[in-house]
C-alpha cells in the first residue's frame, strides 16, 4: 500500500469522490457503532453546554455541576438544573438522530453510545442507546435508589424536590462531576466487536469517549467521523492509531444523509 492510500479520506458536499467507497465498506458491516455528542443535537436548538454564551459559561461546572455541590447546596445546584432542563425540553430529534435510529433498523447500527442526556435518540426511534452520563428526564434519590420520572413544573419551581419515599433532595439523573459515568460493561462489550466507529458530534476528547477510538483502531476498526470542524482525530498524526480514516464535514444530520443516500 503506498502512502497516499492512507491518507484520511475527506468527504465534503463539494468533493464527494470517496462517498461511495466509504458507503460500500459501511454496507458490509453489521458491527457498526455510533458515539455521539452535542454537536448532534445542536441542530434540535440544545446548544453545546462548551460554546461560548453556553450552560458553562453561566454556570462554572466545576462551581454548580458537582456532586459536592448537590449534597452541600441543592438549592444552588438546581439553579443549573433547571436551566439545563428548560434549554432541553420541548425539543425533538433532527434528521441525523432519524439516520442512525434507520441505521439500526437496517440491522447495520448496534447501538448509540452517547454523550448527551437529550433523549432525542430514543425519540428519534434508536432502541440501543447507552447514555454515558444519565438523562435529564427523570429523577434520582442518591438515599433510597429511587427513580422517577421528571415533572416539568419542577423547572418552573423554586423549591428542591424532595424524594417521596426518604424526603432527601433529588437530583436529575445526569452524571454529575464526581460520579462516574455509566453502562461501561455494556459500551466495552459493543466497542469490542466493532469494525466501524462512527464519530458524531464531539470531538471526542473527554474520557471515556476519547478512549474509543484508539481501540477500535487497536482492533483493526476504522473511524468515520461527522463533525463540521476538524479535530484531534481528524488531524492526528499517528493517523493509523487514532486517525478518522474518512471525515464527513459538514452539519451532522446534512452529511448523515448524503451517507445514508450513498448506502442505498
Ligand atoms: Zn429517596
Amino acid at each position: 500500500m503506498c502512502a497516499e492510500e492512507k491518507l484520511m479520506k475527506k468527504i465534503t458536499l463539494s468533493q464527494q469522490q470517496f462517498l461511495e467507497e466509504a458507503a460500500a465498506i459501511f454496507s458490509k458491516t453489521r458491527s457498526a457503532v455510533a458515539l455521539t455528542g452535542a454537536g448532534i443535537s445542536v441542530e434540535s436548538g440544545i446548544d453545546d453546554f462548551r460554546s461560548p454564551g453556553g450552560l458553562w459559561s453561566k454556570f462554572a461546572p466545576d462551581e454548580y455541576a458537582t456532586l459536592s455541590t448537590f449534597r452541600q447546596n441543592p438549592q444552588k445546584a438546581w439553579k443549573l438544573y433547571r436551566a439545563l432542563g428548560r434549554g432541553i425540553i420541548g425539543k425533538e430529534p433532527n434528521p441525523a438522530h432519524y439516520v442512525l435510529a434507520q441505521l439500526e433498523k437496517k440491522k447495520m447500527l448496534k447501538g448509540v453510545v452517547t454523550q448527551n442526556i437529550d433523549n432525542l435518540h430514543q425519540d428519534s426511534g434508536s432502541s440501543h442507546v447507552l447514555e454515558i452520563h444519565g438523562d435529564h428526564k427523570h429523577l434520582q434519590c442518591l438515599g433510597c435508589g429511587d427513580l422517577g420520572p421528571l415533572p416539568p413544573q419542577i423547572l418552573d419551581d423554586h423549591a428542591v424536590p424532595q424524594c417521596a419515599h426518604c424526603s432527601r433532595p433529588l437530583k436529575p439523573n445526569v452524571v454529575l462531576f464526581g460520579e462516574n459515568v455509566r453502562h461501561m460493561d455494556e459500551i466495552q462489550q459493543l466497542i469490542h466487536r466493532c469494525d466501524i466507529l462512527m464519530v458524531i458530534g464531539t470531538s471526542a476528547q473527554v474520557y471515556p469517549a476519547a478512549a474509543l477510538p484508539e481501540q477500535v483502531k487497536s482492533m483493526g476498526g476504522l473511524i468515520y467521523e461527522f463533525n463540521i470542524e476538524e479535530t484531534v482525530l481528524t488531524r492526528a498524526e499517528n493517523y493509523e492509531a487514532v486517525g478518522s480514516d474518512y471525515f464527513f464535514q459538514g452539519s451532522a444530520s446534512t452529511m448523515l444523509q448524503l451517507f445514508l443516500d450513498a448506502l442505498v
